[in-house]
């Protein structure tokens, strides 16, 4: 650890975010996604064919969430949860540009793979594994300045283990377990784990954190573990470093105590709100959707009365109408449930979904008229900044999560950044 790396989770984010990029050679190696533009908000289709559907990655969106999120925050700094593939919008496409804003101080993932696909795209900034690794794996990870997470009953033997290795103490985060029960070392078995870890100087506490289960009555009590722990810890001389637990619904519904010393937000940073009702958060922050599910029209048809669509022929025609096929279905992470009032943006105007979304194609209505509204080769939006298909709209028509329909995107959509 060099002496002119500041810690992850600095006072002034950005000044530390700044701080690591001029401090860290590698920055010169971030690469930047080739962004093919035609106009301003026309985009050819990247990689694939031309009736391959794609996402299109805004990176002004994120960059202005980032800034938006740690207002929310308060000015504190951004941890960026980037886990699952980026929240399904492409990890490196997105770690490359969140890696940059001011505001984030570091990004966290959840994978080891994912930790060095991110240093292999040139993510110079802190990076923050929240998960279990063998020694040999962490390692790795240290030695290429990934911040650990350690909470399990081997954690001190390994630390020392992976310290000798390289040389030089292991920057960790230490995960405790506040009561979600799901990783994290218990809190009320903690502090002997503490002292063990603390011992031989083998690990450097750069913060410690828990996951909230987001219950109104359980949050508070989470954090009044956390608290106690912290305080004990330094009545002993042993301090956590900077604490952590707000996700995005901490952010948007919890009071300013929870918001510690840093944020952990994944969601809110890629323009989606929380919660299943709207419960007021539109009203608290303006996110911009960060990405769009696009797809070509692949075939218009004109449908006469009584001919129906798809499986299960659940939308019959009464009157002629022109539909058009999308090359994109559920498969692809469109939500196989948004027939029910989801809608999709062509040329402007927007088009009712009808039929079942099959695993590969989505069907519209276009209407009636003596002309198609849309030809083939049109470009469509099915998820991305409009109204009627903004990804918490489309959530609701299809009665599912943001979480569930944006983690799902397909994994092997070719994508695109723009604005980068
Ligand atoms: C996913 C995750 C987050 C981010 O949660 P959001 O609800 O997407 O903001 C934060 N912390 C941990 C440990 C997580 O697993």
């Amino acid at each position: 650890m060099s002496q002119d790396r500041r810690t992850f989770l600095s006072a002034s984010a950005a000044a530390a975010a700044a701080a690591f990029m001029g401090a860290n050679p590698s920055a010169a190696s971030v690469g930047s996604v080739a962004a093919v533009r035609r106009g301003p908000a026309t985009v050819e289709t990247p990689g694939g064919s031309t009736y391959t559907p794609w996402l299109e990655v805004d990176a002004g969106a994120l960059r202005a969430n980032a800034a938006e999120v740690a207002r929310l925050g308060g000015g504190r700094p951004v941890v960026a949860v980037v886990k699952n593939n980026g929240y399904g919008l492409g990890l490196e496409r997105v770690g490359r540009v969140l890696d940059r804003a001011p505001e984030v101080a570091g990004l966290a993932v959840v994978t080891v793979d994912a930790a060095h696909a991110l240093r292999d795209a040139g993510v110079a900034g802190p990076i923050l594994h929240m998960g279990l690794a063998t020694a040999a794996e962490s390692t790795e990870l240290a030695r290429r300045d990934v911040r650990l997470a350690p909470f399990d009953d081997r954690a001190p033997v390994l630390l020392r283990e992976v310290a000798r290795e390289l040389g030089r103490p292991v920057l960790v985060h230490l995960y405790l377990d506040t009561g979600m029960g799901r990783l994290g070392m218990p809190v009320h078995r903690a502090r002997a784990w503490l002292e063990a870890i603390t011992a031989g100087g083998h690990a450097r506490i750069e913060g410690t954190f828990c996951a909230l289960v987001e219950d109104d009555d359980f949050d508070r009590e989470q954090l009044a573990r956390l608290r106690g722990f912290a305080d004990h810890a330094r009545s002993r001389g042993l301090p956590l470093g900077r604490l952590h637990a707000a996700s995005t619904h901490a952010l948007f519904f919890r009071a300013e105590e929870t918001l510690l010393d840093a944020v952990r937000p994944g969601l809110a940073l890629y323009g989606a709100y929380p919660g299943g009702p709207d419960a007021g958060a539109r009203e608290r922050a303006a996110l911009r959707p960060a990405f769009a599910l696009r797809a070509r029209v692949v075939r218009v048809e004109r449908l006469r009365p009584g001919d129906g669509v798809s499986y299960g022929h659940n939308y019959i025609a009464r009157s002629p109408t022109w539909i058009a096929t999308l090359p994109v279905g559920h498969a692809d992470g469109y939500p196989r449930r948004a027939v029910d009032g989801a809608e999709v943006l062509i040329g402007g105007q927007t088009y009712p979904v009808i039929g079942a979304v099959s695993a590969s194609h989505t069907i519209v209505e276009l209407g009636e008229g003596r002309e198609p509204p849309v030809a083939v080769g049109d470009a469509a939006t099915l998820v991305g900044d409009h109204p009627s298909v903004h990804l918490n709209t489309v959530a609701e028509h299809a009665d599912a999560s943001v979480y569930d329909i944006l983690m799902h995107l397909g994994a092997r959509l070719p994508g695109v950044v723009i604005g980068d």
